[in-house]
């Protein structure tokens, strides 16, 4: 399984060893699929100290993670009250918590590891423009406002002078978020888990789990891992495998848009960053996708708009 063309493929940092599974091995845990939550599973598992075994059946990085919109969000839809309601007095709040702090993490795990992954924490807005929207927006300020949140409000002129369009009529902007480019912080949590000892094997997809005394058997075509703990990381890919996990996964469609005149600089700067590593490696760029967006001066949520709607028809 090839990594396809899309603009992370062609600007990210370079991909980490991670040779196919041979033989007989054994390893105290094994994690399947080597998206964000396998290798950052697998990261801070070896930063435990525990010994543990990457499998993954693309590249680390092949599915949803090295292709999604690189948006680190801090946003969910659901308001504070909402949470509670739904998880209730004991787990709403350790849930709040994880939304509160979860940016945070990320950016944390960046720099702990001084991954290259062009990470920028300008803050991130939501804007809208009907009454509805402002709704829910009034609602959420305030509920997190009462949390300790603080966010900032914009109005229309407001947002003109932010952000360069006055299409939008209310936002706000919440300094917690930011953007990365997806492939490559993928491909650095791959490198700092291999660093921190753990090992990581590519084009490794797992066929079979077999019971085996107290542990498990972890088969692929080229070899196995005996292990006491196997860890499912396998998202919309999930398969067979496990048959419940499937079953619990339910195929959405989204649509995408991306602005024309919102930071052109950046988009300059995707555009360099791609000349520049392909000129380092000698390796064609996608032409086309090029072509497409350097004259519109696009932005770079026009690149991740480009990279997700590629991950949605290739591999969902
Ligand atoms: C179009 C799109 C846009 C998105 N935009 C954003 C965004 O802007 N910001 C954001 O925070 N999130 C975004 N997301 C969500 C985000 O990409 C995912 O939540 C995240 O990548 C999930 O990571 P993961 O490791 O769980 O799954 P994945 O990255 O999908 O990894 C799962 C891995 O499991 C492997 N696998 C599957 N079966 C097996 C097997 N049997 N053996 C071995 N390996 C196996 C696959 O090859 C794959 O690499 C977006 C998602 C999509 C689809």
């Amino acid at each position: 399984m090839i990594l396809p063309d899309s603009l992370w493929a062609a600007s990210a940092a370079p991909a980490v060893g991670a040779p196919p599974l041979k033989g007989r091995n054994a390893a105290d845990v094994v994690v399947i699929g080597g998206g964000f939550t396998g290798l950052s599973t697998a990261l801070h598992l070896a930063e435990a100290g525990k010994s543990v075994i990457v499998l993954e059946a693309g590249e680390p990085g092949w599915c949803a993670s090295g292709r999604n919109g690189g948006q680190v969000n801090p946003g969910w839809r659901m308001l504070p009250s909402e949470i509670t309601a739904k998880y209730g007095r004991n787990r709403g709040p350790a849930v709040l918590d994880m939304l509160n702090k979860a940016c945070d993490a990320a950016f944390d795990v960046i720099s702990r590891h001084g991954i290259d992954c062009d990470v920028e924490r300008p803050g991130f807005v939501h804007a809208g423009f009907d009454p509805l929207g402002k709704a829910f927006l009034d609602g959420w300020i305030r509920e997190w406002g009462e949390l300790g949140l603080a966010v900032e409000r914009y109005d229309r002129a407001g947002l003109q002078e932010f952000i360069g369009t006055d299409f939008y009529h209310f936002a706000k902007h919440d300094p917690r978020g930011g953007h990365l480019q997806p492939l490559s912080y993928a491909r650095g949590l791959a490198r700092a888990a291999i660093t921190q000892g753990a090992t990581i094997h590519g084009h490794s997809r797992v066929d079979a789990l077999h019971q085996k005394g107290g542990g498990w058997q972890v088969v692929t075509k080229g070899g196995s891992v005996d292990t006491e703990h196997i860890v499912i990381c396998t998202n919309a890919y999930s398969d067979r495998l496990w048959p419940n996990l499937r079953k619990s996964i339910i195929p959405i469609s989204t649509q995408g848009g991306r602005n024309l005149v919102m930071f052109p600089q950046r988009a300059e700067r995707s555009v360099r960053q791609i000349e520049r590593r392909h000129q380092s490696s000698a390796v064609a760029p996608p032409s086309a996708f090029l072509r497409a967006i350097k004259p519109v001066s696009s932005s770079w949520i026009a690149g991740s708009m480009a990279g997700a709607s590629y991950s949605a028809r290739s591999c969902l």
